[in-house]
């Protein structure tokens, strides 16, 4: 399966992306994780991206498309993949066409995660996750049993820099204007799958494996 995964900031794409990779057996290939990886490391890559993820900006397609060139031509890669917040813009789109082209593969669904702007900000204002393994939480939402640990590997649990009020603002306004247009993009190539993500997390899982089969 060759899938991409959308839908606003806090729409449940890495939650989803969790169990569909399992499902599946294919690699998640998050570009926001690979971002926070390489600022937790403090890569060249690192530096670029954080100025503009502090912002609730998007990272510049030059630097983008080149992340995600190089992990698709990735070994894990060869039965398939799942890409969570890539693309985001229209060039993007286009350039992972040609990248999938160029293996000799095509796009089997762009599964599209719904959910109410009213909604959206208090999941992201409740996020939290785990440092050790990454596994999304949400306070309100989807608590741990222990306060700020996790259940799944006992890790500390935080919160994202750019999940405060004033930046998830920005980030859903950015999403609307540069983001939102790959929804007529995809449909236009019949890939796209919508999805109620008003729902709870194994409703809205189950609804994306039953439109997959
Ligand atoms: P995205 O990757 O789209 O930004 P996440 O998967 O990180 O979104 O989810 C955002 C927040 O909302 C997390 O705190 C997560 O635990 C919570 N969440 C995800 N899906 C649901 C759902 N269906 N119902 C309630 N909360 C959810
Ligand atoms: P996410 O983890 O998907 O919510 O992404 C967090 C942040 O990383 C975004 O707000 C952007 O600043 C940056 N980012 C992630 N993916 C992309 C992308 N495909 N294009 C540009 N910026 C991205």
């Amino acid at each position: 399966m060759n899938l991409i995964i959308m839908g606003p900031p806090g729409a449940g794409k890495g939650t989803q992306a969790e169990m569909l990779v399992k499902e599946f057996k294919i690699p998640h290939i998050s570009t926001g994780d690979m971002f926070r990886e390489a600022i937790k490391e403090g890569t060249e890559l690192g530096m670029k991206a954080k100025t503009f993820m502090d912002g609730g900006q998007l990272v510049p397609d030059s630097v983008t498309i080149g992340i995600v060139r190089e992990r698709l031509a990735a070994e894990d890669c060869v039965r398939g993949f799942l890409l969570d917040g890539f693309p985001r813009t229209v060039p993007q789109a286009d350039a992972l066409e040609q990248i999938i082209a160029g293996l000799e593969r095509s796009l089997d669904a762009a599964i599209n995660i719904e959910v109410a702007d009213e909604i959206l900000m208090a999941r992201m204002v409740g996020r939290r996750i785990c440092r050790q393994c990454g596994a999304p939480y949400n306070i309100e939402f989807n608590p741990p049993q222990e306060a700020g640990k996790c259940d799944q590997c006992g890790g500390e649990l935080y919160q994202r820099s750019d999940d405060t009020e004033a930046t998830v603002a920005n980030r859903l306004a950015v999403y609307i204007q540069q983001t939102e247009p790959l929804l007529t993009y995809y449909q236009e190539q019949g890939l796209l799958i919508r999805i109620n993500g008003n729902q709870e997390v194994t409703k809205v899982f189950g609804d994306i494996c039953s439109s997959l089969r």
